[in-house]
């Protein structure tokens, strides 16, 4: 049965000031910081305090506290609009928080100092190629083009970016800077500070379960379970809610549903990728699209959780259980997954030397060298005795190192090569193991416009719905160009928040 939300009707005065946090919320949650259990060391309030909060009518409630729905929250907020970020999880950042941080940006002023020519036609024209054609072109043109001005907005806010541009995989060119601090640690701190210093309300534990419209469809606010509670409570969104629950990669049962092939992987994205967002806006008639392109990527294959990327494509290579290299390593993330699982047994392993290694950025470094004093990558003095440890045969591994070399001796540009600076493999000692594939990223979700508006399959919007991130499916098509991910994160994140606060003029 429809939930209709009790006393929708009486809620739609005009648009009040940002709440402040509740004085228990603060209280609660400052001893919380003492104890050095608050995420992020962020005054944060937890459900607890929630519970007892007098306040469940906001303007705009946004539900999730990764990237998007941190930046939806500040922008909101910097709109005039009073805010509540509902978090499921005991503590905020989602797959933000875990991502390399890397964001892909047009930027001359970082680019041209490195010889680097670039332009956002070509930055659309590699976005939508990589995705096959599928992403929505209006919504790329905008995220490529307001990608500078978002870049200077988080600035604003106190992140800081390396001085330094990343190559973008798979397009030869080096358009992708990152935060000083590790991993996506910078985003995530600058706007949650941001937005608790704007009166935003964030709250942890707090798990939406259901969307909640009124008579005429249109979604008034959320139901909300909080950690430790039995009963589930209302809150209302005078102006709208915002969708930021991220992707799905952590959901089983969804990509049984969607990619059954890819099934039983493990994945690199945090536990709380369920889809839940997709689920909820489903119930409402929200139309879905790309759900079935599910991007996998390599990590060590190990018992020991040890999370290692090895994203250098130039300076290493893939072969299969027999020694053979089988792919051009920088392809686009699809085609390398259905490469690798059509090995043999999908066996793949990444064989590097030390001169790949000392040209790692530091934090890629450690966790090498974490993985290599736990065995689950391994470093030999020669080819042979690599090949022994890997159990593969020493002779084909060398064979193909010997071609790969070779074809940089000549000068060969094909392949990978003619994109990339490659590096040939003859350092000592060589580093190799065992590749497993893991779910990383899911492409689809909901169908948005420019506008980041929840639509219908009827192709209408679903008045008081909007979604930003990874919960949408509108951008990147059948694959997510690296560093594309936060880009549309942040640039959809900020125009939603900016639009639901403009909602509340139209009322
Ligand atoms: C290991 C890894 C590395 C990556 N590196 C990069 C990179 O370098 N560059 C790049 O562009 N992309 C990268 N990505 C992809 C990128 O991190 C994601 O696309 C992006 O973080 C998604 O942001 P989001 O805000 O949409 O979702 P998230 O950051 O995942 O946030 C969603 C939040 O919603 C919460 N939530 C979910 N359901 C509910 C609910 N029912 N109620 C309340 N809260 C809920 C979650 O707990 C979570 O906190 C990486 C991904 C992974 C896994």
């Amino acid at each position: 049965m429809q939930w209709r939300f009790p006393g929708s009707s009486t809620n739609t005065t005009g648009t009040s000031p940002p709440n402040a946090m509740p004085e228990r919320a603060l209280c609660l949650d400052r001893r919380r910081f003492l104890q050095g259990t608050a995420a992020l060391g962020l005054s944060l309030a937890c459900a607890q305090a929630f519970a007892q909060s007098p306040k469940l009518v906001y303007d705009v409630v946004v539900v999730g506290a990764g990237g998007a729905g941190l930046a939806a929250a500040v922008s909101a907020a910097q709109a005039g609009a009073s805010v509540c970020v509902l978090e499921k999880m005991s503590s905020i950042g989602g797959d933000t928080q875990r991502s390399a941080g890397f964001m892909a940006v047009v930027d001359p002023d970082r680019q041209q100092p490195w010889g680097i020519e670039d332009s956002f036609d070509l930055h659309v024209s590699q976005t939508l190629r990589t995705g096959h054609d599928l992403g929505n072109p209006q919504l790329v043109r905008q995220m490529v083009e307001k990608a500078p001005a978002v870049v200077r907005w988080l600035e604003a806010m106190g992140v800081m970016f390396e001085p330094c541009v990343y190559e973008a995989e798979g397009t030869g060119l080096r358009r992708c800077i990152r935060p000083i601090a590790a991993r996506g640690d910078g985003y995530i701190r600058a706007l949650s500070h941001e937005a608790l210093r704007l009166g935003v309300e964030i709250y942890t534990d707090a798990a939406v379960m259901s969307l909640a419209p009124d008579l005429t469809g249109a979604v008034r606010g959320v139901t909300v379970r909080l950690a430790g509670s039995t009963f589930p409570k209302f809150v209302s969104a005078r102006n709208g809610v915002i969708l930021a629950t991220g992707g799905f990669g952590a959901s089983d049962a969804l990509v049984r549903k969607w990619a059954p092939e890819l099934a039983e992987l493990p994945t690199d994205s945090s536990a709380s990728s369920t889809g839940d967002g997709l689920l909820m806006a489903g119930q409402l008639g929200a139309q879905l699209e790309c759900m079935e392109h599910i991007e996998c990527v390599t990590g060590v294959k190990s018992e020991k959780n040890i999370a290692v990327r090895l994203a250098a494509p130039a300076d290493m290579i893939y072969v299969n259980d027999s020694g053979e290299r089988f792919a051009e390593e920088n392809e686009a993330q699809d085609a390398l997954a259905a490469a690798i699982r059509a090995q043999h047994d999908g066996r793949c392993f990444v064989i590097f030397d030390s001169a790949a290694v000392a040209s790692l950025d530091p934090l890629t470094q450690k966790s090498l060298y974490r993985a290599l004093v736990a065995d689950a990558i391994f470093s030999a003095p020669s080819l042979e005795k690599l090949a022994e440890i890997l159990k593969i045969p020493a002779q084909g591994l060398r064979r193909s190192i010997e071609t790969y070399n070779s074809r940089l001796d000549s000068g060969e540009k094909s392949g990978k090569c003619r994109t990339m600076p490659c590096k040939k493999i003859r350092k000592s000692p060589f580093w190799g193991y065992e590749a497993a594939l893991m779910i990383h990223n899911t492409a689809g979700g909901l169908k948005i416009d420019v506008k980041g508006r929840v639509l219908k399959t009827s192709g209408e919007p679903i008045a008081g719905l909007w979604a930003a991130g990874a919960v949408t499916g509108s951008v990147h098509g059948a694959n997510c160009s690296s560093g594309n991910g936060l880009t549309d994160v942040f640039v959809m994140g900020k125009i939603t928040g900016e639009q639901v606060a403009l909602a509340g003029n139209s009322r």
